[in-house]
């Protein structure tokens, strides 16, 4: 750890993108081959010293602990799932904890990452939401969340889901920045069709992320397509109506040739009727889409209840009758509140 001064006064060489790490590179007159070499160690071998960078010049890594410091992330709790997940409570520099979710099966292994410290959403049925937003991430801690799990398992991380706390679409760059890094080879080189972005449906955003040129997945929270139901379940996008959400899903789709994903997480007598299912058919029908069809997991002092799963086969059902692809995705980690909509900022 370096003293709390000079992690202070330097800045953290985690934060630096490639070019500033190259541009440091040339600052200290040292040949361009040291960038590849400085990247590798932060990013893919994640060392926590200057030291440990050993086919550098003893010199060039004094020169570097005078100018940076390599932030540090602490483990504050990890819980084990009956399941083989893991879920950690991770904390930076500052104090600001975030959780993020490592879920095994077989040789693979996903990362359920985090992207703000709370969520400034609102959505009714969701814990993150409760205790609104302490602040965003930046695109390092996003990506140290990964490389914690990857050590923790040591374990190749196969894919990773921006689906932790957090609006990923309300922090954009860092967002992107750690998918371009978590796709780098230089990175950990995951392919970007195994890198999942999940948003509450931010319009403008999912417009700018159909023109970025990788093939990253996109996600987008639906859980209802009656206006009405939708906007008392996710108040925080109101403004942005099913309307124009279905229009910006069909220019991503056109544009990208992707097919997106709906998440649904199906609420008993709230978004599970069958005015609910059809206006759902009708949003879904003639696009290129998936839906996923989440069970509603408790979140405490919630009033809402999951489906019956008859009736998330019904729904599963009627969407195929249409022509809809629909699965009825299995909850991870739910013995240890690692589940959709149930993390939170502190282990209780
Ligand atoms: N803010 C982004 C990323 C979060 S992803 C988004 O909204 O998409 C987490 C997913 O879990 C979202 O689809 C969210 O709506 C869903 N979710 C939240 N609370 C849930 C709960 N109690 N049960 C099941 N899914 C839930």
């Amino acid at each position: 750890m370096q003293p709390q001064d000079v992690s202070q006064q330097t800045r953290d060489l985690r934060d630096m993108s490639t070019a500033e790490i190259a541009e440091l590179v040339a600052e200290l007159g040292q040949p361009s081959f040291r960038t590849k070499q400085i990247v590798s160690w932060v990013w893919e071998k994640n060392v926590s010293s200057f030291d440990e960078m050993t086919n550098l010049p003893k010199s060039l890594r004094t020169a570097l602990a005078e100018r940076c410091h390599l932030g540090a992330v602490d483990e504050a709790a990890c819980q084990r799932s009956k399941d083989g997940s893991r879920k950690y409570l991770v904390r930076f520099e500052d104090g600001t904890s975030v959780e993020c979710v490592g879920m095994p099966s077989g040789s693979r292994l996903t990362v359920c990452a985090s992207t703000q410290a709370g969520c400034g959403m609102k959505c009714s049925f969701c814990a993150t939401g409760a205790a609104g937003l302490t602040r965003s991430l930046s695109a390092s801690e996003i990506y140290q969340q990964v490389i914690h799990v990857r050590d923790d398992f040591d374990m190749r991380i196969t894919g990773v889901v921006m689906m932790g706390q957090g609006e990923p679409f309300a922090n954009y760059d860092a967002t992107l920045a750690a998918l371009r890094r978590l796709n780098d080879p230089n990175g950990l080189g995951i392919g970007a069709r195994h890198l999942t972005v999940s948003t509450c449906g931010i319009i403008p955003m999912i417009t700018r992320f159909s023109r970025e040129p990788e093939q990253f997945t996109l996600a987008v929270s639906l859980h209802s397509a009656v206006q009405r139901t939708r906007d008392a379940l996710m108040p925080g996008v109101r403004r942005y109506s099913l309307l124009r959400l279905y229009d910006a899903m069909g220019e991503y789709a056109d544009r990208t040739g992707r097919r997106p994903t709906y998440e649904y997480a199906l609420i008993k007598g709230v978004n599970d009727t069958d005015e609910e299912l059809t206006y759902l058919c009708d949003f879904c029908r003639d696009t290129l889409c998936h839906v996923n069809l989440i069970q509603l997991n408790d979140v405490a002092g919630s009033r809402f209840r999951p489906s019956s799963p008859e009736r998330a086969n019904d729904f599963v059902r009627r969407l195929a009758s249409v022509g809809v692809e629909a699965t009825i995705r299995r909850s991870r980690g739910a013995d240890i509140d690692a589940a959709c909509g149930q993390l939170k900022q502190r282990f209780t």
